[in-house]
């Protein structure tokens, strides 16, 4: 297979000719060859984009491009069954979450936030004037241009068009840069373009690394109004002094270290199969999931012995096996990244309650980025491997013996994205929710997401908040007319 930029309508190779290979997961067999962009290509696609502003994208009426959005949402459910083969081949992920989650929730955001903008008000305030006509006030929102949207692999269509939608909904163009890993959505998402007639040079997608390749020289172009980023807060750290050259606005959502709080007075049940789905969904590669459980002394033992024994039965599989949900990690690099914090928390001093190793997978997978989904007790908190974001399928449980206790420790981190809190005493419940420095709080729940409300993360996991009528302030710039009557 190959996978080429989409570029003002049309899939093209790299000027230079210049490919990177795209490699599957579940046994490191080729996918494909992938073009990879140089500064020439990029421009070409900033440039794109830019035209396509002042093109029939930017005279139509709000209601076209939302229908036009809405007809893009439909597409991708039309074309479902490639969407979701295209996405297991990239990640690995069981077909199972990858059908219930990754395309039902990226056909999801087109429409989620054409919805959002339609019903959105325009503010408007009347002014007293001294001569008693007074003046009226009214905000006007407007595209704020050709916006650079930077993705990571995990969920790679989700979180893509989680930016894409708003950003197209409000008028905008955009260039999107997937993750090197995951070329293959995104690529596929410009043919849905095309037949829904979305105007060329709308979308545009550069495939491509970071440092010095396209993700580089797409944030540093000088046509970029607004860059919308997701992945690791040290990438975001080289994003955000890029996007200072110009001033351009930007919006990041990074990574995390996220807290689980299980109180005795919880329903043990529900707070053992959450925290299953926290730690170990999509092989623990989600920036919401649970790398931290502090359970309350009462319950701690038979905590761990229950989720230990639920870790057990995962059944590790390809995404086609129906039975298996459990799949890969990304790549090698990503597994060797993982494994490495497994055997530092051998020397950081953990009991490893169960897995910490890789698992054979007999000789046609054992090539392929599998690893045990692993639980550890006994760290120290300040243990590297409690401190510094894993991203694999793994957690640590500690006890606690009081609610002011379990909240220092929740916040005792650099991150803040979101927290789970378990009990089934509602003012506790408010209680802790408040005190979390988090962006997102679920309480007896996780991942239970309603695209209305905010998105993002505190301290270093996040600038900004998307989502809803969040994420309209980001794409759209506000404008505020004043008439004297
Ligand atoms: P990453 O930061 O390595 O890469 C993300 C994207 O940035 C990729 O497309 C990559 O090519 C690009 N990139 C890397 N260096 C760049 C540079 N110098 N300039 C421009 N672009 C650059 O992250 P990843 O490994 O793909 O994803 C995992 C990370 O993402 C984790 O930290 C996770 O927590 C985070 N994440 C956060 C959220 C959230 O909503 N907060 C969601 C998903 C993932």
């Amino acid at each position: 297979m190959q996978f080429k930029h989409f570029i003002d309508g049309n899939f093209v190779a790299s000027i230079n000719g210049a490919t990177f290979e795209n490699r599957d997961p579940v046994d490191n067999s080729l996918i494909g060859t992938v073009s990879e962009a140089s500064a020439a290509d990029v421009d070409a696609a900033v440039k794109a984009a830019k035209q396509a502003l002042s093109g029939p994208w930017g005279q139509m009426a709000q209601q076209q491009r939302i229908a036009l959005l809405n007809k893009v949402a439909d597409r991708i459910n039309q074309r479902f069954e490639e969407f979701l083969a295209a996405e297991c081949r990239d990640t690995g992920k069981p077909r199972s979450i990858a059908s219930h989650i990754d395309i039902p929730r990226g056909a999801a955001n087109f429409k989620a936030f054409s919805e959002t903008l339609a019903n959105h008000p325009t503010e408007s305030f009347k002014l007293d004037t001294p001569d008693g006509a007074g003046a009226l006030n009214y905000g006007h929102r407007s595209p704020k241009g050709v916006v650079a949207v930077i993705s990571p692999w995990n969920l790679p269509l989700l979180l893509m068009t989680f930016k894409v939608g708003p950003a197209l909904a409000c008028g905008n163009t955009v260039v999107v840069k997937p993750s090197e890993e995951t070329p293959a959505t995104a690529t596929l998402l410009g043919e849905v373009m095309n037949e829904c007639g979305v105007p060329a040079g709308v979308y545009n997608v550069v495939h491509g690394f970071g440092p010095q390749s396209a993700g580089e020289f797409l944030t540093t172009h000088p046509l970029i109004n607004a860059i919308t980023f997701t992945g690791e807060t040290r990438t975001g750290e080289v994003i955000m002094r890029a996007a200072s050259v110009g001033l351009r606005n930007i919006s990041m959502e990074c990574g995390g270290k996220n807290p689980a709080l299980i109180f005795a007075d919880c329903d043990l049940d529900k707070a053992v199969e959450g925290t299953m789905r926290s730690a170990f969904v999509n092989c623990g590669q989600v920036c919401l999931g649970t790398e931290r459980v502090y359970v309350e002394r009462p319950v701690y033992d038979e905590f761990v012995a229950r989720l230990k024994a639920d870790v057990e039965k995962l059944k590790l599989g390809r995404p086609e096996d129906e039975e298996a949900n459990f799949g890969p990690l990304v790549s090698l690099e990503h597994r060797e990244k993982v494994h490495s914090y497994y055997k530092l928390a051998v020397e950081e001093g953990a009991t490893v309650v169960t897995g910490g190793g890789i698992p054979d997978m007999g000789a046609e997978m054992n090539s392929g980025a599998w690893i045990e989904p692993t639980i550890w007790t006994d760290l120290a908190d300040d243990a590297r491997v409690i401190r510094e974001e894993i991203f694999g399928p793994c957690c640590h449980i500690r006890p606690f013996d009081t609610e002011e206790e379990a909240i220092a420790l929740a916040n005792d981190t650099d991150y803040g994205l979101c927290a789970a809190v378990w009990t089934e005493n509602s003012s506790r419940a408010v209680r802790v929710a408040e005190a979390m420095e988090v962006g997102l709080v679920w309480v007896n729940s996780w991942f239970l997401r309603d695209l209305r409300t905010a998105f993002g993360g505190a301290k270093q996991s996040g600038i900004g908040r998307e989502g809803g009528v969040h994420g309209l302030e980001f794409y759209s710039e506000l404008k505020n007319v004043c008439i004297k009557l």
